[in-house]
């Protein structure tokens, strides 16, 4: 295995071999680096792409990815390097492998060669199959830098099928009694994936969309497949049925007719609480660092010291936090 270097630094900032690889910026980090990859364009990955100081460094994303962050922008982002799931380029001598993630629209993994060796970074990733996008392909590497977002032991969540049956439940019961139904959702992630259950189901034609979902379900269809009908309203009061609405919309949050999709919900007892969330639960991370084969795990984002804890005691595998 080649020597190499792993911290946090406005991103995860790898070192080997001469080359300087920095992974979702979030500002600047103390060393140039020589690459930089983009793994999806949730902000806490993707806020640093903008900054001056990386503008002329080559940052490598998926086709879709760069359409949410331009469009969001309104400017176009200066170096990119488009690569889709399941393609490989090189640049100098790195070899990267794009791999599915099944976080959100555009999201991917990164398997990175230097040499004799690979890395795999896992950005957030979800390993289960969706109505919308594949599962994260398990990555094979000696390093595996893992995302620990729900790093506990607590946070394991129900059947993505119990789910989907259980939101579609809850939005008939409620629109019998209410007239309409309000879900929040992540704009980027369940927000699709809700889009295309509702469609599916015969409890409301169309699926009623707030501007900024409307926004991403235009770039998922563009870059993914249709995701059903869905029309994007300005006015909550005039129309009738199930709205999504972005997850930090809290102004119906603690009403009956609002329902909650994320996985921070996983305790609520409230009704309308749905566990339903892009990210791998706990037992997922631990199956996919067991699968790696990796010698190593760097564990980063949410609960990482937890999780490089219980990947130690559980596993055996060398396991530390870098944030
Ligand atoms: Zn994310």
């Amino acid at each position: 295995m080649i020597n190499m270097k792993t911290t946090y630094d406005k991103g995860v900032f790898i070192e080997s071999n001469n080359m300087r690889i920095l992974l979702d910026p979030v500002g600047i980090p103390s060393k140039k680096p020589d690459i930089v990859l983009l793994s999806h364009a949730h902000s806490d990955h993707a806020r640093g792409i903008w900054q001056r100081q990386l503008s002329n460094i080559p940052k490598v994303m998926s086709p879709a990815t760069r359409k949410i962050l331009e469009k969001r922008k309104g400017k176009s982002l200066r170096n990119t390097i488009e690569i889709r799931e399941g393609c490989e380029l090189d640049y100098k001598d790195l070899r990267i492998y794009a791999a599915s993630s099944g976080h959100c629209t555009g999201s991917l993994q990164f398997k990175l060669t230097v040499k004799d060796t690979d890395i795999a970074y896992s950005g957030d990733i979800c390993l289960e199959e969706r109505i919308i996008l594949n599962k994260a392909e398990q990555l094979n590497c000696d390093v595996l830098i893992l995302e620990a977002t729900y790093g506990k032991p607590e946070y394991v969540f129900p059947k993505r099928s119990n789910l989907y049956r259980n939101i579609l439940k809850w939005c008939k019961n409620s629109i019998e009694i209410f007239n309409k139904v309000f879900i929040c959702c992540r704009t980027l992630g369940t927000a699709q994936e809700l889009t295309t259950l509702l469609s599916l189901s015969i409890l409301a034609d169309p699926i009623f969309t707030h501007p900024a979902i409307t926004k991403i379900n235009e770039v998922h269809e563009e870059f993914h497949h249709r995701l059903g009908r869905f029309i994007s309203y300005h006015n909550t009061n005039d129309i009738e049925g199930v709205m999504l609405v972005p997850l930090n919309n809290v102004f119906k949050r603690n009403n009956f007719n609002t329902g909650v999709t994320t996985g921070w919900v996983i305790k609520s007892k409230r009704p309308g609480r749905f566990p339903l969330s892009s990210h791998a639960d706990f037992q997922q991370l631990l199956t996919y660092a067991k699968n790696s084969n990796a010698e190593k795990i760097y564990t980063v984002y949410g609960f990482s010291n937890s999780l490089a804890r219980e990947i130690k005691e559980r596993l055996g595998i060398d396991a530390q936090s870098i944030k």
